[in-house]
């Protein structure tokens, strides 16, 4: 393969190409809007009937970035049929070739298409456009490129020794059957990741995109289509959630040749995914591969040796960016007393530095905070904020949102007295955190009790210039997040970089990004030869 880099950040700064080409892309992009977004299934789109379903700017809802139709359980019948068929095909393509498809694709999304799926994901996720950029420019095409170089990689991992007169080598194959990909609205990377990571090592995919990020999703699918890829090896189903979604998940996962699935999303879905495939697993003709990256209830643990005003600026940029709704985002901080109280310490920035933040419309630049996804979202974040606040939580920043225009939830802090209260443990998937300020000489109880506060382990991160604490730290809390994070924010894992996953409820720790995600979905087949 081709030598592969991270994809670099453009920077927006006023007057710059970049900059002057995302406002015209959403100029016009708003200005076309409503997409009709269609089911691809058998090679086509499939012509629009039935109820239409919409999928609104959040940052203003009374516009309609896209509408899109509900995929029958016929037609997911029909998605899997056609994707067997083209199955063989496919996996038996020389590698170099599927590669290329992928490869091209990255191109496509850092080149040509770089305002437009940027403009998508602004106006249909709410996000700014840096975070658009990390996004669905530069996160997107490094998954594509380092997919492809760690397929190449995971091929040449063989066997060390040879008996005289024997050659042995394992080939990697596709998975028997199809894989189903249930994908995320938080990130147009991740959708386009869950895809084409099984579609690399040659297995076919069921696509059913986030409701929240249909339009996203669809330009990920037609840019691949651009690439090269075979029309029929991924089939895109759109849906609305609900009963409609039951039914063509019910569908995908009672086929016999339902062979894994990849999912991001909430841990509840995830497990009764799960518990319905276990009801099936007499149905298949394989074990089903399940890899799921879900929920998190993310924290930061800051020792008195840490560099206090570094701590406290990657506390609001973990939390706060992209509207706390990255499965990474901090919600849980721990600062020891000494630092939170002093004049001019942690609580005092925090509030200085939260007061800053311009907070509005995703194609307004200078706002650094948007709005959250939906209504849904919205209500659970102020119902949360709410529930703390009953249960003697004090907000000292926020605290309450506007959903008159557009979803905006203020940038929250709330401080509790009681480390395991409600918003210390539930996942909110919003900008609310909760702080909870402990005694110095607890730092070691401290790491006990982060550690037993949740079920998730997702990210954690520790602000301290004490290596000693710092290693006690990761000793006490290796269970309690996937990412380990010293001296920098939990969240923003780059590609190539950090291997990205959680577990315990967080996930099945698989580590999107790396080589090892790719194992999961092939089937590897020792040979031995003999001459
Ligand atoms: N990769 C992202 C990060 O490290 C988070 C991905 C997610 O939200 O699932 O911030």
């Amino acid at each position: 393969l081709p030598k592969i880099g991270n994809e670099p950040n453009l920077h927006y700064k006023p007057d710059s190409p970049e900059r002057i080409a995302l406002v015209a892309e959403l100029k016009a992009m708003e200005a076309a809007a409503p997409y009709y977004v269609p089911a691809f299934v058998n090679g086509k789109e499939v012509p629009a009937s039935g109820p239409q379903s919409s999928q609104p700017m959040p940052h203003k809802h009374a516009s309609t970035l896209a509408t899109f139709s509900t995929s029958s359980p016929e037609l997911t019948s029909e998605a899997i049929e056609s994707a067997l068929a083209a199955k063989s095909d496919w996996e038996n393509m020389p590698f170099s070739d599927r590669a290329a498809i992928f490869l091209k694709a990255a191109d496509l999304v850092s080149g040509k298409y770089r305002a437009k799926i940027c403009a998508a994901t602004m106006l249909g996720q709410g996000k700014n456009a840096w975070q658009a950029e990390i996004d669905a420019a530069a996160e997107l095409a490094d998954f594509l490129r380092f997919g492809a170089q760690q397929v190449e990689q995971l091929y040449t991992m063989q066997p060390p020794e040879n008996a005289p007169g024997v050659w042995n080598r394992v080939e990697y194959r596709a998975l028997e059957g199809f894989v189903f990909a249930v994908t995320p609205f938080n990130f147009t990377a991740i959708g386009g990741n869950l895809v084409a990571v099984p579609a690399l090592v040659g297995n076919v995919v069921l696509w059913k995109p986030s409701p929240t990020a249909t339009y996203a999703s669809w330009l990920v699918f037609q840019i691949l289509l651009e690439a090269g890829l075979p029309k029929n090896v991924i089939q895109f189903l759109p849906c609305p959630n609900g009963d409609d979604t039951i039914k063509l998940v019910d569908r995908a996962i009672s086929h016999k040749y339902f062979a894994g699935l990849h999912f991001t999303g909430s841990t509840h879905v995830f497990k009764s995914l799960w518990k319905s495939i276990a009801q099936n697993m007499d149905k298949y003709l394989s074990y089903p591969r399940m890899v799921g990256e879900t929920g998190g209830k993310n924290w930061q643990l800051v020792h008195p040796s840490a560099d206090v005003r570094a701590a406290a600026i990657q506390a609001i940029r973990g939390a706060f960016e992209y509207q706390g709704q990255k499965c990474s985002a901090l919600a849980r901080l721990y600062v020891p007393r000494s630092l939170w109280e002093a004049k001019g310490g942690f609580q005092d920035i925090l509030i200085e530095e939260i007061n800053k933040i311009a907070q509005g419309p995703v194609d307004a630049f200078e706002n650094f905070m948007g709005p959250v996804i939906s209504q849904f979202s919205y209500d659970k974040c102020i119902s949360y904020i709410e529930k703390a606040k009953a249960a003697g939580g004090e907000v000292i920043v926020g605290g309450t949102g506007d959903d008159s225009t557009g979803f905006y939830v203020k940038p929250t802090v709330i401080v509790t007295k009681d480390p395991r209260s409600v918003t210390m443990v539930e996942e909110i998937f919003g900008p609310v955190l909760t702080t909870y300020v402990y005694e110095d000489e607890d730092f070691e109880k401290t790491c006990t009790l982060i550690d037993t506060t949740t079920d998730y382990a997702l990210t954690g991160c520790i602000f301290s210039t004490d290596r000693a604490a710092t290693v006690k730290a990761n000793n006490l809390l290796r269970n309690a997040s996937g990412m380990f994070y010293i001296n920098d924010k939990c969240t923003g894992a780059v590609v190539g970089q950090q291997p990205f996953g959680g577990a315990r409820g967080s996930g099945t720790n698989d580590k999107a990004g790396s080589m090892s995600i790719f194992m999961r979905f092939v089937q590897a087949r020792s040979i031995k030869e003999t001459f």
